[in-house]
C-alpha cells in the first residue's frame, strides 16, 4: 500500500522545506523525505546550508572574526587584553548548538504545519511514486500528485586528493577541526575555500590557498576582486594563483602537496588540506531506470525555466538544477513551484540574485559585471564609493572596500552593484530591490540615505555615475 500525496518533496535542504512549508500553507496535503543525520546520529533537516554549509560556517566565521578583532582591531578603539585565546572545542560547540537549533526549528515548523516527514533515502520511480528506504530499515512507498525533487550537491573530489576525514576534508571537515592545525592547505581560492580559510588562518593557522585559475575570483567584478585580494594578503592568507596540484600525500601525519606554478613543479607541506573545488548535484540513487527523469551532462537534473523536468508533474528546484548553488536561490525555487502546483504564478529572477562571500572584508554584488556587459556588448556606465569617505565605516575602524553601481549608458537602468567592504551582505539588497523595481541610478541617488551609515556608499556610488558625487571628486 502506499501513502497517497498532494506533494511529495525530495530533501529538506532549503531549496526543499521551502517548497514543502508553501505546499501545505497552500492547502496541498504534503510530504517531504531526508536522509540526513546530524553530528549526534539523529535525523536533522534543513540540508547542507543548516547542518553543513551556511549556517556553521557563520558561527564559526562569527567566533574567528571576534578572536581576530580582538587582537588586530580593537587596539585602535583603546580596548586591549592580554593574552587572548581561543578555545576550539567551545568555539565547536557552540555552532553545533547553533545548527541544533534551526534544524530543529524545522522540524517544528513541519510539524506546525502538519507536513509528514520521512526520515530515509527517497527514489522517484514512474507513476510518481516515491520509494524511501527509512532509517528504521522500513520501506515505504509514496505517491504525488506531484513529486518535487531537491537533493541538493555534494563536495566533488580530487581523484588525487580523496576525502579521509582527517588530513584531506571537504567543507564539512574544516568545520570541525579539534584544534588550529599550524599548516592549512586548501585547494580552490572560491567561496569555501576563502570562508574556512579565513577562518582559520584568523586562529592562527598559516593558510596557503592553491588555486588553479590564472584570476582571482574570475566570477566577480575585477576591481572588486583585484580589492579583497589586497585585503586578504595583508591578513597573511597566501593565495597562490595558476597554481596545479597534482598530488596529495599523506605522509606521517602530514600532507604532501605537488603543484605546478605555470613554471615548474612545486611542493606543499601541510597539517590538514581543504579541497574546495566546487560542488555537484547530488542526483545518485535519486531517479530509479524507470522515473523518465532527464539529467544533463553535468548531472543536473534537466529543467526549464519554471523548475519542471522532463516527466509532467515532476519538479527539480535548488542545488539539483542549472543556476547558482546558493540557498536563497533555491528557497526562491522550492516557494515558485508550490505557488505553480497549487494554480497560482511563481517565477524566481535568476538575474537578480545576490552573491555573498562572506570573508573580512565582505564581497557582495547583483547582476552584471563590467566584463560580461563588454561581452555581451552593452553600453554601460560606473559610478564607485570608498568606504574610506564613509563616515561610519571610519567610525567602525573599517575603511576598506567600496561599492560600485553599474548603469545602462543611455536607459540609467541599473545593471549591477558590486561592494566589497563591512556588512555589504545587507547592503547588497538596495541593488537587488532596485534592480527588481528596473530602478536607475539617479533613482538611487535621489533617494534619502541616513547619515551616518553605510549605505551612503551606495548613494554616492549611485550619484557617481552621473558624476556628482558629493563626498568625492568626480
Ligand atoms: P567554487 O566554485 O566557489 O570555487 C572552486 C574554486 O576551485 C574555483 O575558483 C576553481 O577554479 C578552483 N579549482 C577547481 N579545481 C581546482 C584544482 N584542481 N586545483 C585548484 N583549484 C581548483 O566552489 P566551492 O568554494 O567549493 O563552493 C561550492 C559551491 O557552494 C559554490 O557553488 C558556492 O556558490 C556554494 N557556496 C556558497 C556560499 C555563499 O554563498 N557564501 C558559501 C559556501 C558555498
Amino acid at each position: 500500500m502506499s501513502e497517497q500525496y498532494d506533494v511529495v518533496v525530495i530533501g529538506a535542504g532549503p531549496a526543499g522545506y521551502h517548497a514543502a512549508i508553501r505546499a501545505a500553507q497552500l492547502g496541498l496535503k504534503t510530504a517531504c523525505i531526508d536522509a540526513a543525520l546530524g553530528k549526534d546520529g539523529k535525523p536533522a533537516l534543513g540540508g547542507t546550508c543548516l547542518r553543513i554549509g551556511c549556517v556553521p560556517s557563520k558561527a564559526l566565521l562569527d567566533s574567528s572574526r571576534q578572536f581576530h578583532n580582538l587582537q588586530h582591531l580593537f587596539g585602535e578603539h583603546g580596548i586591549t587584553a592580554k593574552d587572548a585565546k581561543i578555545d576550539v572545542k567551545t568555539m565547536v560547540a557552540r555552532k553545533d548548538k547553533i545548527v541544533k537549533q534551526f534544524t530543529g526549528g524545522i522540524a517544528q515548523l513541519f510539524k506546525a504545519n502538519k507536513i509528514s516527514a520521512y526520515y530515509g533515502f527517497g527514489t522517484l520511480h514512474a507513476g510518481k511514486k516515491v520509494v524511501v528506504k527509512q532509517h528504521d530499515g522500513k520501506e515505504v512507498e509514496l505517491v504525488g500528485k506531484h513529486v518535487v525533487l531537491a537533493p541538493g550537491s555534494d563536495s566533488i573530489e580530487l581523484p588525487f586528493a580523496k576525502f579521509d576525514g582527517k588530513h584531506i576534508v571537504d567543507n564539512v571537515g574544516a568545520l570541525d577541526f579539534e584544534q588550529v592545525p599550524k599548516r592549512l592547505g586548501v585547494i580552490g581560492a572560491g567561496v569555501i575555500g576563502l570562508e574556512l580559510g579565513s577562518v582559520w588562518k584568523r586562529l592562527g593557522a598559516e593558510v596557503t590557498v592553491l588555486e588553479a585559475l590564472p584570476d582571482f575570483l574570475a566570477a566577480a567584478d575585477a576591481d572588486v576582486a583585484k580589492a579583497a585580494l589586497r585585503e586578504f594578503k595583508k591578513q597573511g592568507l597566501d593565495i597562490k594563483l595558476g597554481a596545479k596540484v597534482s598530488k596529495a600525500e599523506i605522509k606521517k601525519n602530514e600532507v604532501h602537496l605537488t603543484y605546478n606554478d605555470g613554471k615548474s613543479d612545486q611542493s606543499l607541506v601541510v597539517d590538514k588540506l581543504l579541497v574546495a573545488v566546487g560542488r555537484k548535484a547530488a542526483t545518485k540513487g535519486l531517479l530509479a531506470d524507470d522515473s523518465g527523469v532527464k539529467l544533463n551532462d553535468r548531472g543536473q537534473v534537466e529543467v526549464d525555466e519554471h523548475c519542471k523536468t522532463s516527466v509532467d508533474g515532476v519538479w527539480a528546484v535548488g542545488d539539483c538544477v542549472r543556476g547558482p548553488m546558493l540557498a536563497h536561490k533555491g528557497f526562491e525555487e522550492g516557494i515558485a513551484v508550490a505557488e505553480l502546483i497549487a494554480g497560482l504564478p511563481g517565477h524566481v529572477n535568476l538575474d537578480t540574485i545576490p552573491w555573498v562571500i562572506y570573508t573580512e572584508p565582505e564581497i557582495a554584488w547583483v547582476g552584471k559585471t563590467e566584463k560580461q556587459l563588454k561581452d555581451e556588448g552593452v553600453p554601460f556606465k560606473t559610478g564607485s564609493f570608498p568606504f574610506a569617505a564613509v563616515a561610519r565605516a571610519v567610525a567602525m575602524a573599517e575603511p576598506a572596500g567600496f561599492v560600485k553601481v553599474i548603469a545602462h549608458e543611455e536607459t540609467d537602468r541599473i545593471l549591477g552593484m558590486h561592494l566589497v567592504g563591512v556588512n555589504v551582505s545587507e547592503l547588497v539588497h538596495e541593488g537587488v530591490l532596485a534592480m527588481e523595481f528596473h530602478g536607475s541610478a539617479e533613482d538611487l541617488a535621489r533617494i534619502c540615505h541616513a547619515h551616518p551609515t553605510l549605505s551612503e556608499a551606495i548613494h554616492d556610488a549611485a550619484m557617481a555615475v552621473d558624476k556628482r558625487a558629493i563626498h568625492k571628486a568626480n
